[in-house]
């Protein structure tokens, strides 16, 4: 249920509202609007007897919220959310490029690709100093070292970092170098980190599972924003079908179904759902299309040679004709 207030209610009333709701043995999340702010009760088991709350001061009106998601529903906040780091805002209505290699390999490797996705217009820097990968046997990340390394990137080309955190000892040690921590595809029914992440002050960008519907993607991004962080990006990386021409199938319908009932940014990497750096300039100029807010897109210098994803990442020149596209 939301509390709706009127739009001249003082902060002291709103904070009346949240006291009642924790007397009531629920949560109480303000949520400020553009005119007016909702207080969304999440803890309840069935529905909310609404009497006490409505004869309080500053209170217009309750509203049950239908969904089985609260806080990532647009039902609680109908205008989209902007996730504003330095001065990119994504969900701004300009799409933002998300651009690096799939692993961090070395200071070399890093530099050179961080200073060419600089140079043709990325506004943050992606590269994995912890890699789930498929098979044990596979590169699993340079770990802390890597994220040295994108710190370096972070001073010399003042790129934003993105990076993934893939369990509870290592999130600590994303949040302090990462400008946006990523929760991958295999994670994102990791409810315990879910809620490490929803304690986080970064923002989080949560990728779909594999084999998740909507619904299941929009419940985990419930579980980091019931835990109290607001900051949650959505990703849209393809899924499991029984198409075998892609690694995996890019579903693009998801993005304006999730904006049918979301208010969160959505971006989508066409590089995972592709799995072929042919496919990835078509799918990015689909996924700006049908109105992502931005890109998460694999590059890589050399990549033959990379130690991981190099058949789905662009080369140099290939990044620079996906930008110059989606402008
Ligand atoms: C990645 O971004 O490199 C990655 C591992 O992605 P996903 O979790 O979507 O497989
Ligand atoms: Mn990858």
């Amino acid at each position: 249920m939301l509390v709706i207030m009127k739009n001249d209610a003082t902060k002291e009333q709103v904070i009346a509202v949240v006291r009642e709701i924790e007397r009531m043995g629920y949560q109480g999340i303000p949520i400020p609007g553009a005119l007016r702010t909702a207080v969304c009760i999440t803890g309840n088991q069935g529905p909310v007897d609404d009497s006490r709350l409505l004869s309080l001061d500053g209170v217009k009106e309750t509203v049950r919220v239908t969904k089985p998601y609260k806080l990532v529903s647009r039902e609680t906040h109908p205008q989209p959310t902007v996730i504003t780091i330095d001065n990119v805002a994504i969900g701004g209505g300009k799409p933002v490029v998300m651009a690096g290699p799939c692993a961090i390999e070395n200071e070399k490797q890093t530099l050179t690709i961080a200073r060419i996705v600089k140079a043709h217009g990325a506004q943050v820097f992606r590269g994995g100093a912890f890699k789930p990968r498929t098979s044990p046997y596979s590169f699993q990340g340079l770990g802390e070292e890597g994220l040295r390394l994108l710190r370096k990137v972070r001073e010399e080309t003042g790129l934003l970092i993105i990076t993934e955190a893939i369990d509870h000892t290592n999130i600590m040690l994303v949040e302090e170098y990462a400008d946006i921590i990523q929760i991958g595809a295999r994670n994102m029914q990791n409810y315990s980190l879910l809620r490490r992440a929803g304690r986080s002050p970064k923002p989080i960008l949560l990728k779909r599972g594999f084999a998740a519907t909507i619904e299941e993607l929009l419940m985990s991004a419930e579980y980091i924003m019931a835990a109290g962080n607001s900051q949650v990006i959505l990703c849209e990386r393809g899924i499991r079908t029984f198409a075998d021409n892609t690694r995996n199938t890019l579903d693009l319908s998801a993005i304006p179904s999730i904006k049918e009932v979301s208010h969160l940014p959505v971006v989508v990497d066409p590089s995972h759902a592709a799995g072929r750096r042919e496919y990835v300039i078509p799918l990015s100029r689909g996924a700006i299309a049908v109105g992502a807010d931005g890109l998460l897109v694999e590059v890589h210098h050399d990549p033959v040679h990379a130690l991981s994803d190099g058949r789905q990442s662009l080369d140099a020149d290939q990044f620079a004709t996906l930008m110059t596209q989606i402008k």
